[in-house]
C-alpha cells in the first residue's frame, strides 16, 4: 500500500557560495520532481571509513541508488545527502558514527522512510555539510519470543509486518499496528512513538518498549535489554529515547512487550451525520466487558476519494458525512456490538470481510497522495472538543482559496485526526500554522503520533512551554553536543 520510493533525488546540492533559501516558518522544501544529486564534495577519507565500516556495497553515492533515501513519503520534504550507508550490526553503526563525527558530517537516521514529518530525510538546504543518511533496514536480527515474559528483542530495521508475523507464529500479538506496516520499521516506530489503529486497546509504542540498545553521538552504546518487569535504577534512558526522533541516539535493538491475541473480532462500519453523533455511537455501541480494538473515522471526502482511486464499492446504501469503523474482540459473533436500530451500518465477522471494511480506512493516505503533495496535519484534540474544533478548522480551511481538497480521517477514540489539505504549495505553511493555532486554542496538540520532524519544528512552542523546550535543548546538548544526529529535526 505504500507507493514505491521515487527513482530520483528531489533536491539538488547547493552551489558553492549559494545561501540556503528559507521561509519564515522553516526550511525550504523541495518541489516534487525538482532535479538533484548526492553532493560531490565528500572527503575520500570519509567515504573510505564508511566503506570500511559497512562494506563498500552498502555505501551509496550513485545518485539513482541514493535518491529513494533523500525524499520522504509525502514528497514534501527532502534534500541532498553526502552518502547513504546501510549498517547491518550495532558495531557497524558505531563505526559509521565515529567516522562521521571525525569528519564533521551530520547523520540523518532513516528506517522505512514512511514518516510523515520529514524527520528521516536530509533538509532541502543544510546550514553545513549535507548529511550522511544512515539507513537501518539491514538491522534485521529477530530474537525468539520469551514465553515466560511474552517479550521479544528485535533489530531496529525489522518491519512491523515481520514483527506481527513473528509474534503470531509464537502465539502472541504485537500491540502497535498501522497501514504502513510493510515498510515502517520497529526503530522508526520507537523513534516517533508511533500510535496507529490499536492505541485504544494497547497504548502507543512507548507502552510496548521494555528496553533498547542505542548508539550515542560519542560512539558509545547504551544497552538495557533485560526486560525486567520492575527496575527502578535511575533515569529511564529507554523512555527518553522513545519519541526522540533520532535526535539523541540511533536505536539498534528494541525489546518489546507482546500481548495474548485478542481472538476473532467483529468490525462495523457505521454512518454518522456529525462528529458528535459518531462519538455518541462509539460511546454506546460496545457491550460491557468487550474489548474495543479500534475506533476510526473517515469523512465523506476521504470516502469518495478512496472509492474513486481504489475502485472500492460504496459500503453503505446511503451517503453520510462520516463513517465510523469500530472493531471489538467478541469471538467474531457480532454480540460485542449494540447498534441502534435506525443506524445505517454494515457488520463483518469473517476475516476477509473485516479486511474489506478496513480498506476504506487503511487506504486513505494512499488515496489523498494521488492528489499531489498533501499537507498532512496530524493533530490531537480533547475528546469533548472534537465537534467544535473540527468545525472551526473546516471553516478556516475552506476560507483558504489555495485549498482544492480538504478531508479528514483518523483515530476517533484517541481524538487523533489526520487533516489532509491539498492545494497550497509544499512550502506554503500558512494553513498549517492556522490549523495548529485552532487546535492549541482548544487544548490540543500539533502532533498526536507522527512527531515533530522538520515539518513542525518551527511550531513546537505552540504546544510546549519555553521551560520544556529549554529542558529538551539541555538534554540534546548533553547527549549530542556537536549536533551530529538529525540536525533541524524536533528542535529547530
Ligand atoms: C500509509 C501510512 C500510514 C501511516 N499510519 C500511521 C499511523 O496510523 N500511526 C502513526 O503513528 N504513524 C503512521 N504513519 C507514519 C509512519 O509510518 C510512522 O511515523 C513510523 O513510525 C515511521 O517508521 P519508519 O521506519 O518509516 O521511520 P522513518 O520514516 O524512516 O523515520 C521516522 C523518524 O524516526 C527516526 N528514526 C528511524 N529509525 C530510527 C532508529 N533506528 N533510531 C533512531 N531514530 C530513528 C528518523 O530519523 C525520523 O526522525 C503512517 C505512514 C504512512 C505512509
Amino acid at each position: 500500500m505504500v507507493p514505491p520510493r521515487h527513482g530520483r533525488c528531489v533536491a539538488r546540492a547547493r552551489l558553492p557560495g549559494e545561501r540556503p533559501r528559507s521561509t519564515a516558518a522553516g526550511p525550504r522544501r523541495p518541489t516534487p520532481g525538482e532535479g538533484g544529486d548526492v553532493v560531490s564534495a565528500v572527503p575520500r577519507t570519509l567515504l573510505r571509513a564508511l566503506a570500511d565500516a559497512v562494506g563498500p556495497g552498502h555505501v551509496l553515492t550513485d545518485p539513482d541508488a541514493a535518491a529513494p533515501y533523500t525524499v520522504d513519503w509525502t514528497r514534501r520534504f527532502g534534500g541532498p545527502a553526502a552518502a547513504v550507508v546501510r549498517p547491518a550490526a550495532t558495531a557497524e553503526v558505531v563505526a559509521v558514527v565515529t567516522a562521521c563525527a571525525a569528519a564533521g558530517f551530520p547523520i540523518v537516521v532513516q528506517g522505512g522512510n514512511t514518516g510523515l514529518v520529514g524527520g528521516g530525510v536530509p533538509p532541502a538546504a543544510a546550514a553545513g555539510p549535507a548529511p550522511v543518511v544512515l539507513a537501518t533496514t539491514r538491522l534485521t536480527e529477530i530474537g525468539e519470543v520469551d514465553p515466560l515474559s511474552g517479550q521479544v528483542a528485535v533489530g531496529a530495521g525489522v518491519t512491523l509486518a515481520t514483527l506481527h508475523q513473528h509474534a503470531r507464529d509464537a502465539g502472541w500479538s504485537y500491540g502497535v499496528d498501522l497501514a504502513a506496516r510493510d515498510t515502517a520499521t520497529v526503530g522508526g516506530t520507537v523513534a516517533t512513538n508511533a500510535g496507529g489503529v490499536r492505541v485504544c486497546a494497547y497504548g502507543m509504542t512507548r507502552a510496548q518498549v521494555t528496553g533498547l540498545a542505542a548508539v550515542l553521538a560519542d560512539g558509545s552504546t547504551v544497552t538495557h535489554l533485560a526486560g525486567l518487569a520492575k527496575d527502578n535504577t535511575g533515569y529511564d534512558l529507554t523512555g527518553l529515547l522513545v519519541g526522540s526522533e533520532g535526535t539523541l541516539g540511533i536505536v539498534t535493538t528494541v525489546r518489546l512487550r507482546l500481548h495474548r491475541p485478542a481472538g476473532p473480532s467483529t468490525v462495523a462500519l457505521i454512518g454518522a451525520s456529525s462528529y458528535d453523533e459518531a462519538q455518541q455511537l462509539l460511546a454506546g455501541c460496545v457491550r460491557p466487558g468487550v474489548r474495543l480494538l479500534a475506533a476510526e473515522i473517515v469523512d465523506e471526502v476521504g470516502l469518495e476519494l478512496v472509492l474513486r482511486t481504489a475502485g472500492l464499492p460504496r459500503p453503505l446504501a446511503a451517503r453520510h458525512r462520516l463513517l465510523l469503523l469500530v472493531e471489538v474482540a467478541d469471538g467474531a459473533t457480532a454480540d460485542g456490538l449494540e447498534l441502534p436500530d435506525d443506524v445505517d451500518a454494515v457488520v463483518a465477522t469473517d476475516a476477509a470481510d473485516r479486511l474489506r471494511l478496513w480498506a476504506y480506512r487503511e487506504r486513505q493516505s494512499e488515496a489523498f497522495s494521488t492528489l499531489g503533495v498533501v499537507h498532512k496535519l496530524d493533530v490531537s484534540i480533547p475528546l469533548a472538543s472534537v465537534p467544535d474544533c473540527t468545525a472551526a478548522i473546516a471553516e478556516r480551511v475552506q476560507a483558504t482559496t489555495a485549498v482544492t481538497t480538504y478531508g479528514v480521517f483518523g483515530h476517533l477514540a484517541d481524538g487523533n485526526l489526520h487533516l489532509e489539505v491539498v492545494g497550497p504549495a509544499p512550502d506554503d505553511d500558512e494553513i498549517d500554522r492556522a490549523v495548529f493555532g485552532i487546535v492549541t486554542a482548544y487544548g490540543g496538540s500539533i502532533s498526536a503520533e507522527h512527531g515533530i520532524g522538520r515539518a513542525k519544528a518551527a511550531y513546537l512552542s505552540m504546544t510546549r512551554t519555553p521551560q520544556e523546550i529549554s529542558a529538551m535543548r539541555a538534554i540534546k546538548t548533553a547527549l549530542d553536543p556537536a549536533g551530529l544526529f538529525n540536525p533541524g529535526v524536533l528542535l529547530a
